[in-house]
């Protein structure tokens, strides 16, 4: 048995998550096949859509305003909007604390003559609004700022920079990447203004290699991967029917539950931060004086690399990870953390905490000791060395 604080990094399906998993492999042929398995995946994958709908604030007549572009996730949903949105001699504002798989797309766009602003986070994580306001004006073609970061928790009020952005220009596409806000709080891309959200399905307990791009019917798309007719012709390539089938049902389940599973993190999260308070009293906690996902705790932990205690915690039965972009199993100090300003020792010695929804304050306290009798020992051991 172990415990898992890495809901961030992906939110493992739970027992009802497994039992839809069950139900949705009911559901295998090709959507384009003529013949009753194929009309029935067609229309399972429309269902799909239908609940990744829901799950994002859209009903009723606000259905035929948005589509839903099913991708492999929230990476190839970002490309899929710059690559159809940053060209050359577009003018794009993001921020610096966005998710590679923003900013990388976003850095070959400015290679190829788009003008590319990214705006700084303070050093709690949060995002001036007068920044954004100072560099937007008719020429902006897209916005894009997530709506929480998977770093820091940091959440950004998206909806106040529709406004703002709206106040200069009229024709900008204002987007967000939304993967660590949907399952975690309440979230209406209607009430937001936004025209283009980014979801994934691993990160609300779907499985991994599913995510969609939701974007205004008006707004132009290019395929990125050409082939069939699959998607309304935005993705080529026969659809991943068990994915999609089951991000639908796993947003149906969760819709309506959106604010309890809020106030359960909450109260998880905040047992963990008031117990590493009482015995750890140096740690600091990144981003605590704005809002912050409910789930999400970066603590900074003196004088400890985050990666020795990662695996310190890992042999306790506890999966957290660093405050780093860790790919390839080689770990990158954090950019979000960097461009909040932190110096070197405090991105280094950064842990992400993220917790579930299915566990209770009792699991915040003892990853809390956990971590505290790991620090210690790391401590010790470093004075006797
Ligand atoms: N955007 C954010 C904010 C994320 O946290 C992640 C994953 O960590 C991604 C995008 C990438 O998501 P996916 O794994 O679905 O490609």
């Amino acid at each position: 048995m172990f415990i898992d604080c890495d809901a961030n990094a992906t939110y493992a399906l739970d027992d009802c998550g497994r039992e839809l998993l069950v139900e949705a492999l009911q559901v295998l042929g090709n959507p384009s096949s003529l013949h009753r398995s194929g009309q029935r995946a067609k229309n399972a994958i429309d269902d799909a859509r239908d609940a990744v709908r829901r799950l994002v604030g859209i009903g009723g007549a606000d259905s035929s305003r948005y589509r839903v572009v099913f991708t492999s996730g929230a990476t190839e949903a970002n490309n899929l909007l710059i690559a159809s949105n940053a060209r050359s001699g577009a003018r794009v504002i993001a921020t610096e604390v966005e998710h590679p798989c923003v900013l990388m797309p976003l850095e070959r766009a400015a290679q190829s003559g788009c003008m590319v602003s990214l705006i700084a986070p303070s050093q709690q994580g949060s995002v001036n609004p007068d920044m954004l306001a100072r560099l937007v004006d008719e020429t902006t073609t897209l916005v894009s700022v997530m709506a929480a970061n998977n770093e820091t928790g940091a959440v950004h009020p998206v909806r106040d920079f529709v406004s703002l952005v709206r106040q200069s220009s009229s024709t900008a596409l204002v987007h967000s990447d939304v993967a660590q806000v949907v399952g975690k709080l309440p979230f209406s891309i209607v009430e937001t203004g936004l025209d283009a959200i980014t979801i994934s399905g691993h990160k609300f307990g779907a499985l991994t290699g599913v995510g969609a791009l939701i974007i205004r019917e008006h707004c132009a798309l290019q395929p990125l991967i050409l082939g069939g007719p699959q998607e309304d012709k935005l993705r080529g390539g026969t659809e991943n029917v068990l994915g999609m089938v089951h991000m639908g049902l796993v947003a149906d389940q969760i819709a309506d539950k959106l604010k309890q599973r809020e106030d359960t993190m909450k109260r998880v999260r905040d047992a963990f931060e008031a117990a590493v308070r009482e015995k750890l009293p140096d740690c600091e906690f990144n981003a605590d004086s704005i809002p912050r996902l409910p789930n999400t705790s970066s603590v900074y932990v003196p004088g400890v690399r985050a990666d020795d205690l990662v695996v310190a915690l890992d042999l306790k039965g506890i999966l957290v990870s660093a405050g780093a972009a860790c790919s390839s199993g080689k770990p990158q100090p954090s950019h979000v953390l960097t461009a909040m300003g932190q110096g070197e020792e405090r991105v280094r010695s950064t842990l992400r905490v993220s917790f579930r929804a299915d566990q209770s304050e009792d699991v915040g306290r003892t990853v809390a000791e956990a971590l505290a009798e790991v620090v210690v020992r790391a401590r010790a051991l470093r004075e006797e060395g």
